[in-house]
């Protein structure tokens, strides 16, 4: 469970299509993915399982400024006219701390409607805009299904705006297996492997907010509905 829920244990998991999904999600997923087809919808998966490392890297790469940092709403910031605490806050709010993103579960997944792509070679961004654009018939379809308790029990943590992680619409989790995870991580956990890791950039000053960290960005989600059957 340790290193599972730190993104350091596959065993869990399995491939499906391009992705890693942790195998008591798939038959889910494919239930949902065949009712968005009987709506008209070609529900695709943009990401779902991300090791430890490779959180890391997008870490790292967006504390050493090799990524675009964005503001609260999405706009790209100065790298350069911003302190560290600065960079660490605008970091989370678009990018999981490494070690505690869902992601790492293989139960969470970013999620798009492939029939409603413009062109072939349209590059789905996951932003506000085609949200509100062209996958908003998705998204509404999402919502109902979601509400009315037909959704196979995944749910958007990131629904609303608490003040943590932006609003990710397309972010979908399966909540029956992310919850006992998020029961799993607790700060005290979460400190101890922080404290072990080596080539973590601002790894002094994510210790040093890290109650803030796990309180605003980790346990501040939308309580998942009530359970399906
Ligand atoms: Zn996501």
């Amino acid at each position: 469970m340790e290193h599972y829920i730190f993104g350091l244990d596959e065993s869990e998991l399995i491939e499906f299509e391009n992705f890693k999904i942790h195998r008591e999600v798939l038959p889910q997923l494919l239930k949902l993915k065949t009712e968005a087809l009987k709506a008209g919808f070609d529900l695709q998966v943009t990401s779902c399982y991300r090791g430890f490392e490779t959180q890391k890297k997008i870490w790292n790469n967006k504390a050493k400024g090799l990524r675009t940092l964005l503001d609260d709403q999405g706009r790209p910031l100065n790298f350069s006219e911003l302190s560290p605490v600065e960079i660490m806050w605008s970091i989370l709010r678009w990018s999981a701390l490494p070690g505690a993103s869902r992601h790492h579960w293989g139960t969470d997944l970013d999620v798009y409607d492939l029939k409603a792509l413009p062109t072939k070679n349209y590059q789905v961004e996951l932003t506000p805009q085609e949200v509100e654009g062209i996958f908003k018939p998705l998204h509404d379809w999402l919502s109902d299904r979601i509400n009315q308790g037909s959704s196979f029990n995944f749910y958007r943590p990131y629904q609303d705006d608490l003040g943590g992680v932006a609003p990710e619409m397309w972010h979908l989790s399966y909540w029956p297996i992310a919850e006992k995870n998020l029961h799993a991580l607790s700060l005290k956990k979460l400190k101890d492997f922080i404290e072990k890791q080596k080539e973590l950039e601002l790894k002094a000053l994510v210790l040093d907010h890290l109650d803030e960290i796990y309180e605003q960005y980790v346990l501040n989600i939308s309580p998942p509905p009530l359970a399906q059957v």
